[in-house]
């Protein structure tokens, strides 16, 4: 490069040094390369070890029917859409599942995405408008933030409050101090992403209604993981109308990638028309949309396998509370093991990890400041020997190390 005495702007990338530093110590948590994944095991660097961290709830993306569907569709329509939505990117497929998906959360339409976060980022920014207000969860899922900042900057709407988490107080507080007239999108994910506590919905359906406020609900962690048929908080409430729109990704419990929006027709209809995630990027493959619909038949006709993973919840969280753990107002199959501290977290993390357990260690901001924690996560395939020896590990190294 010409020598000028403008500062480089790849300077802080020569600088940054974190990650480089943990990766020559060894003990690099992130990135690391899966060789085989078989679900509840997979295998890294020739070693086996208990996937106690993944998202694949139901265990699908490893069932034979849901690949079988993904091979089919690959051979029909080929490895891509080429395209976006908009243009030439939309298969009939696509508009089967979003028929299933509508019914399944039981809402007039549903518009599918390439990936979940994209489904946040493209709906809320959507909605967003100048005058508008959008009131969300502290700890909501970034792609949440994310979407009300695409949303803010083509919008120029500043108005952004965000509520103590999944406290109904502040949220009637926060609300109280809108103006009356101005329209507002209450945003929550069902179930938060990182220590699995459920969003209080029927309480804040009440404050939304006497604000005239409308709910947007996240159900990455919820659908197949909630209710008695898996169709997520909706129904572990037993009342389909809490949120106005239901939102929820397919790389989680639909074993696929992608996501959708599902709500009133017109609603729908409006973001398809206005949302730049879903015009300017190519939309779902056909191996993904095939998948999620073989994904949905078996939620559909298997409601066991959502007990199974109900069962393994309860039995996860008692058996770390047992052993002296914190786990935080977790009620689903996510469990936080809260330590607080980045570096003991760090320790803890690997220390199990060499004894051949794969968890998630998860720090600021992804959590809030002193919260550190590790992050188990369990799937309807789990046999009861893997749960066995992931409590035996967590808490032979949690008790070592003094932290229970
Ligand atoms: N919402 C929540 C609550 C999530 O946890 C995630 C992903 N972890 C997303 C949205 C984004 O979904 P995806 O990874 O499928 O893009």
């Amino acid at each position: 490069m010409a020598q000028t005495t403008r500062t480089d702007i790849f300077k802080k990338c020569y600088e940054f040094k974190e990650a480089e530093k943990a990766r020559q110590e060894g003990w690099y948590p992130y990135f690391r390369p899966i060789n085989e994944n078989h679900g509840n095991t997979v295998i890294i660097e020739g070693k086996k070890f208990i996937m106690a961290g993944s998202n694949n709830y139901l265990g699908l993306s490893q069932d034979p029917r849901v690949i079988e569907a993904a091979k089919k569709a690959v051979e029909r329509y080929g490895t891509s859409c080429s395209g976006s939505r908009f243009m030439n990117g939309t298969l009939a497929l696509h508009e089967e599942l979003e028929h299933r998906i509508a019914r399944f959360v039981g809402k007039e339409a549903a518009l599918c995405f390439t990936t979940g976060y994209q489904t946040n980022l493209g709906s809320i920014s959507a909605l967003m408008e100048t005058n508008g207000h959008i009131v969300t969860d502290k700890l909501n899922h970034a792609s949440i933030m994310d979407g009300i900042m695409l949303g803010s900057a083509f919008t120029r709407c500043r108005n952004i409050h965000r509520f103590k988490h999944n406290n109904m107080d502040d949220l009637r507080e926060v609300l109280s101090r809108i103006p009356p007239d101005e329209p507002v999108l209450i945003v929550t994910d069902g179930v938060f992403s990182m220590e699995g506590d459920i969003a209080k919905l029927p309480e804040m359906k009440k404050i939304a209604d006497e604000f005239g406020a409308r709910i947007y609900l996240d159900e990455a962690h919820a659908m197949g993981v909630l209710g008695k048929t898996g169709r997520g908080t909706l129904e572990h409430y037993g009342d389909p109308n809490l949120a106005d729109l239901v939102m929820c990704t397919f790389s989680k419990s639909f074993g696929s990638i992608g996501g959708f929006i599902a709500g009133d027709a017109e609603v729908i209809d409006y973001i398809q028309h206005h949302s730049r995630p879903l015009i300017f990027s190519a939309s779902m493959p056909p191996a993904q949309i095939a998948a999620a619909l073989a994904a949905l038949d078996i939620i559909e006709k298997e409601p066991e396998r959502v007990h199974r993973l109900q069962e393994i919840g309860r039995r996860m969280i008692q058996g770390f509370k047992d052993l002296g753990f914190d786990v935080g107002d977790t009620e689903t199959p996510i469990v936080p093991l809260i330590i607080g501290d980045n570096e003991k977290t760090f320790k803890f993390w690997y220390t199990m990890y060499q004894e051949g357990l794969y968890t998630n260690p998860v720090i600021s901001p992804a959590v809030p400041p002193n919260r550190a924690l590790i992050r188990t996560s369990f799937m309807a395939t789990h046999t009861d020997e893997e749960l066995e020896a992931t409590l035996e590990i967590a808490g032979r190294v949690g008790k070592a190390m003094g932290l229970i």
